[in-house]
């Protein structure tokens, strides 16, 4: 009887793994055209949209607006729920320049950690801190990892949000440190129009990623690019 118990709960274990691990990830070619998933936006405009993730941060999130300030440059922000209840006077700094708030759930579950409830909970927790700053503002949402499947895209577009990804060819990893140099050197070499950049600004330490905005924003600028919000650039699609 033991035994019957221990493999029965074996069993259950094991089925809730592959359910959370193995529910298979959307499909670009089938998302991508019904404009409820975004990785980068086709414009012939000289127009990107930096994005940082994971913030507020107190230390790095201020020194970036700085920097976004002086090259008069817009850019979205996917923050945490409980890091913006952690630090909200971060969050209105970020607001009141002017930029732009996405929802990066509450407490950044990755897809094998937790079920669709929980996945829909947090991304429903977070919306109410955020809309809290931002009351009217469009709905995007970016997912822990960037992991989403079709479960939970029903729940994301069902509560009024369009999904956010980032361009393949613009994930750069700063969270791995490879140095100021080479996070600059990738986004300034492999910039395109309409391109949607990923960087952080949360979750350890980001200076790199500071010192290399400082040599990506003038570059990029020199080049004839604007930098704008994420919703700004979706306005642009051709
Ligand atoms: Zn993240």
């Amino acid at each position: 009887m033991k035994n019957l118990c221990s493999f029965i709960i074996f069993i259950c274990i094991l089925s809730n793994f592959y359910t959370n691990t193995f529910a298979e990830m959307i499909k670009r070619e089938q998302v991508e055209p019904t404009g409820q998933v975004v990785w980068e936006v086709p414009t012939k405009k000289n127009l990107i949209a930096l994005t940082f993730d994971d913030g507020p941060n107190p230390t790095n999130t201020p020194q970036i607006l700085s920097i976004l300030e002086q090259y008069q440059a817009s850019a979205t922000f996917f923050m945490i729920g409980d890091r913006m209840e952690q630090y909200p006077q971060v969050v209105q700094q970020v607001v009141e320049a002017g930029h732009e708030l996405g929802n990066h759930s509450m407490t950044h579950p990755y897809q094998d950690e937790v079920g669709l409830k929980r996945k829909t909970t947090e991304l429903t927790r977070a919306d109410q801190i955020l809309r809290k700053f931002q009351p009217n503002h469009r709905r995007l949402f970016r997912p822990p990892g960037g992991y989403i499947d079709d479960a939970l895209l029903q729940e994301v577009v069902h509560r009024g949000y369009k999904v956010v990804l980032w361009s393949y060819h613009q994930d750069i990893k700063d969270w791995s440190m490879p140095g100021a140099k080479v996070i600059a050197k990738q986004v300034i070499q492999n910039a395109r129009h309409g391109d949607i950049v990923l960087l952080h600004d949360g979750g350890g330490d980001r200076s790199q990623t500071v010192q290399a905005l400082k040599k990506i924003l003038p570059a990029l600028k020199q080049k004839g690019y604007q930098f704008v919000s994420v919703s700004e650039l979706l306005s642009h699609k051709k």
